[in-house]
């Protein structure tokens, strides 16, 4: 997905302001955060939407949720929102899966 916005940022060929990165998932803030914290969350590899899964996704959507439950805890976070857009009907602009995570109102 050449084209992909989020693949882009997932390389470190469009910057971001990285929270956290491994193999596997990274975590950086919202360019317009809608919440004082509002991090994203992003499998490196591309998959378009949760509408998209396919079962042998289901390793790293584990991962994704278990890192906005580490880095809500390592933002000192008592409370928060997880949410994932799906579809252009759901509110999904950018077009590779991601969660984002609200917090520290
Ligand atoms: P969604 O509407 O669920 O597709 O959310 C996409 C989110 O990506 C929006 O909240 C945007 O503010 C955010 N966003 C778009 N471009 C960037 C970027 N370059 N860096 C960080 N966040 C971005
Ligand atoms: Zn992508």
């Amino acid at each position: 997905m050449n084209d992909c916005l989020f693949c882009k940022i997932a390389k470190g060929e469009i910057p971001s302001d990285v929270v956290f990165e491994d193999d596997d998932v990274k975590i950086f803030k919202d360019i317009h955060p809608k919440a004082p914290i509002h991090y994203l969350i992003i499998p490196k590899a591309h998959i378009q939407s949760i509408a998209h899964l396919e079962a042998d996704h289901n390793d790293i959507i584990a991962k994704l949720i278990y890192a906005a439950k580490r880095e809500a805890e390592k933002a000192g976070l008592k409370g928060y929102k997880l949410s994932f857009n799906v579809g252009k009907e759901g509110g999904q602009e950018v077009d590779h899966l991601h969660l984002h995570v609200l917090g520290g109102w």
